[in-house]
């Protein structure tokens, strides 16, 4: 069996594509969404991330705010700034781009955030909405993974799924938004027993572990969705995720490639969380 590569990029197009159509049309409504990025320090893997997210909200007609602020900036004043964004109407969503330097903690610092202008959905408001089933912003990540499995599986509800990975970026709330599509959900860490065995019980691979390769082919249920979240440069410069792709390929049903798959998704799911949440602020309905 050769799988699916399943496209991330054109998904992400079109979905950029869709985001623009509606920036369009709450232009129409006088209503300019905005996306506010702070970046801490001068981390050029940081620095890289906020350049593409302004150009990506530029070309979808998204108002692009940027703040870059010195490594050494004490917590009262960075979160000064936050305070200002909370109150600014032009600006719809925040997003603080992490790392954060060792001296500021993330919690305290995306806690400032008004959680209706977490873009990120990071702050414990928005995570609670997931893992209680109310209304938040969902992380970007994990909510681009989601938009790939339904467009490569017809229904998600009562399969087996597989989360490795339990950060609070992506792996929690991958772990949530399966368990809202009715999955059987495990989530996987460092101190998984025998994870290769538990790996071949899943129908569904969310790999996101940040160790390069490290679902083998062997791991991989025959014919099951693998989506890899890892992004691990090597020393050759080239990225990689965490499934060994080329063993992969040859069991899986669907696979995402690396880079190309979920990279780009995590794009356009902060352009849609921004939109989404200029909408709430002025009180408009969803698109239907
Ligand atoms: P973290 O380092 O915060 O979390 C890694 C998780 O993987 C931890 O829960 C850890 O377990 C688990 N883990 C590590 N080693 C193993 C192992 N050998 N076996 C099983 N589980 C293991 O990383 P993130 O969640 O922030 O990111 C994960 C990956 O996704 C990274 O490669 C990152 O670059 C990438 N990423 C990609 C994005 C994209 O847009 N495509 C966006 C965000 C992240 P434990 O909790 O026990 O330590």
């Amino acid at each position: 069996m050769t799988a699916t590569i399943i496209d991330g990029k054109a998904r992400a197009a079109a979905l950029k594509a869709q985001v623009a159509e509606e920036v369009a049309r709450l232009g129409g409504l006088g209503v300019e969404p905005g996306l506010a990025v702070v970046l801490v320090g001068d981390d050029p893997a940081s620095q890289v991330y906020v350049r593409s997210k302004g150009t990506a909200c530029r070309t979808a007609g998204i108002q692009s705010f940027e703040h870059r602020i010195s490594a050494d900036v004490e917590a009262r004043d960075l979160i000064g700034l936050i305070d200002r964004l909370n109150v600014d109407p032009a600006v719809s969503g925040i997003l603080v781009q992490l790392p954060l330097p060792p001296h500021l903690d993330p919690h305290v610092i995306l806690g400032a955030m008004d959680p209706a202008k977490d873009v990120d959905g990071f702050h414990v408001v928005n995570a609670g909405a997931l893992a209680t089933g109310r209304w938040g912003l969902v992380p970007c990540t994990p909510r681009g993974c989601l938009l790939l499995l339904q467009e490569t599986l017809d229904d998600l509800a009562g399969r087996e799924a597989i989360v490795i990975g339990r950060s609070n970026v992506v792996g929690k709330p991958m772990a949530q938004l399966l368990l809202r599509e009715s999955c059987t959900v495990t989530v996987a860490h460092s101190r998984t027993r025998d994870l290769p065995e538990v790996v071949r019980r899943a129908e569904i691979v969310v790999a996101a572990a940040g160790r390069t390769g490290m679902i083998r082919g062997d791991w991989i249920r025959p014919g099951a969705t693998v989506i890899d979240v890892g992004i691990n440069r090597g020393d050759d410069g080239k990225l990689r995720g965490d499934v060994a792709f080329d063993e992969a390929l040859d069991v899986a049903g669907a696979i995402t490639p690396v880079p190309g798959g979920v990279g780009p998704m995590t794009i356009a799911c902060l352009l849609e969380n921004t939109v989404e949440a200029a909408r709430r602020q002025h009180g408009l309905p969803d698109p239907a």
